[in-house]
């Protein structure tokens, strides 16, 4: 039996604290991941990538029972909402490419599920709704989806089967993907999924949520201990900066009874709620950090994560205050990627070597930092087409811009800078511009968590900084409007509702 299964992707994490949208444009380019891709370019282009399409399509390969119709993959770097144009134009694509494939007997979709759009707070089941309403009630569709997804209701309703990244750095991408394309071939062999969703009442900030530390280790092993033929459990941890009703963690079991997958997805909450504490994490600010990252004995470097204004999380990857602390006390370090396309572009007409006075930083006014008025020399100037080389992206190509390595003249404090805003999270986004940054004594990424994959092993310590930026990790209730009444502010957090 040979199964002819679509596939197709589009993800986008929405913080709907950040002023820009993602428009038609911000899904057509290339930024950390692949510009828009269509039909076959879908299996060629991802091929070898950690993406969960990637893994699906490897896995039906491998099966060798699979005929595979690619349909669309596209992502745009995190942001304020989706336009509705750019909504659009996702589901136009996905059911143009299908009615062109002929019949298939299943459909494998690559989301995210955090994507708000201008006029849908549930992205996703919104591009659900209206896939199924061209495509009827029966063919079975599989999901799979990040780990920060905002899980709805409806999303779970409208796919028979949805998997969920156990890792934060995103190493299983691709490996989500093949687990997804599994289970949907167990519907087609005719296996029933019935589905058990449980939301928890309380917010995890984004830099408490990494799977290499606690409590997310032990929580996410367990999940694996339930993965069985019949049953399986899975747990979003939810993306904060999405004001919606959905908007926090949740776990989802499948099981052949409804009995077993409640009583799975009862067991899965009462751990998460049981380790609500452990997810207590420091914040320290900019200043403090610097000081602290100065004391601190051992080999490498100290990674400060400027966590607020990480582009991965609609950050706009160019606010100062890190910067300022480096300078304030002559540090020896190095920030990236501050996204500055206006210094870029002063860089590259001032030429390799030369100095220049500019103002760097601050150019996008989401924060109230001052840019850094100063002399730089300009020590490396690129086109921005950096190929990746830790764990997490490595195979793919980050797409900076025009861009340059510069040196704070009268520092000892260097600078990456991109035209395009691309998360800090790879080695390679420095040592593209001839610096191993694990030989700087201070290395500040726009990251949150991702950046643990690549640095955190060779490095002697990390701290989670608390600057500017549109990303809050310190969760603040005053900010939400949106959110379901008792929603606790981070663990044991204060309640949403009683102070708004
Ligand atoms: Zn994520």
């Amino acid at each position: 039996m040979t199964w002819r299964i679509a596939f197709a992707g589009a993800q986008h994490e929405t913080n709907t604290f950040a002023p820009n949208l993602a428009g038609v444009q911000e899904f057509l380019m290339a930024d950390s991941w692949p510009r828009l891709l269509q039909g076959q370019e879908v299996a060629h282009e991802t091929h070898g990538m950690n993406l969960p399409i990637a893994g699906a399509l490897a896995e039906a390969q491998v099966r060798g029972d699979i005929l595979c119709h690619p349909l669309l993959w596209c992502a745009a770097e995190p942001s304020g909402p989706v336009t509705d144009d750019a909504f659009d134009m996702i589901g136009d694509i996905i059911l143009a490419e299908l009615e062109a494939a002929g019949p298939v007997d299943a459909l494998y979709l690559d989301l995210h599920g955090a994507m708000v759009t201008q006029s849908f707070p549930d992205g996703e089941g919104a591009l659900l709704e209206r896939l199924r309403a061209e495509l009827g009630p029966d063919l079975p569709i599989g999901v799979s989806l990040d780990l920060h997804a905002n899980l709805s209701a409806r999303l779970i309703e409208l796919a028979d089967c949805i998997t969920i990244y156990r890792t934060y750095p995103h190493l299983d991408m691709a490996a989500t993907g093949a687990r997804c394309l599994r289970r949907l071939v167990q519907v087609l062999e005719g296996e029933v999924f019935h589905p058990a969703f449980r939301q928890a009442p309380f917010l995890v900030p984004l830099h408490a949520q990494a799977t290499g530390m606690a409590p997310c280790d032990a929580l996410y092993r367990a999940l694996e201990d339930c993965d069985s033929v019949g049953s399986y459990v899975d747990m979003a941890l939810g993306f904060t900066a999405a004001d919606i009703a959905d908007c926090g963690p949740a776990v989802l079991a499948y099981a052949n009874t409804p009995e077993l997958a409640s009583s799975l997805a009862e067991s899965a909450l009462a751990r998460l709620c049981q380790a609500e504490p452990l997810f207590q994490t420091q914040l320290v600010d900019a200043r403090s950090a610097v000081a602290k990252a100065q004391t601190m004995s051992g080999h490498g470097p100290v990674i400060l994560a400027d966590v607020q204004d990480n582009p991965g999380a609609g950050g706009a990857s160019d606010t100062t205050g890190l910067l300022h602390a480096f300078i304030e006390v002559n540090a020896e370090a190095i920030l990236g990627v501050l996204c500055d396309p206006e210094a870029a572009q002063q860089a590259h007409a001032a030429g390799l070597g030369q100095d220049l006075y500019m103002s760097l930083g601050a150019g996008s006014g989401t924060c109230d930092d001052p840019p850094l008025h100063a002399d730089f020399k300009v020590l490396q100037l690129s086109d921005g087409q950096v190929p990746y080389s830790g764990e997490m992206y490595g195979g793919g190509i980050a797409s900076l811009g025009p861009s340059a390595l510069l040196h704070v003249v009268g520092t000892q404090v260097r600078v990456v800078v991109s035209s395009v805003r691309v998360q800090g999270l790879d080695r390679a986004l420095f040592t593209h511009f001839g610096i191993e940054p694990l030989d700087i004594p201070l290395v500040g990424v726009k990251s949150t968590a991702h950046f643990r994959a690549d640095f955190e092993p060779g490095a002697r310590g990390v701290i989670c900084v608390e600057a500017s930026g549109v990303f809050p990790c310190r969760l603040d209730a005053s900010r939400y409007r949106c959110l379901r009444p008792g929603m606790r502010m981070g663990p044991l957090g204060p309640i949403f509702g009683q102070n708004v």
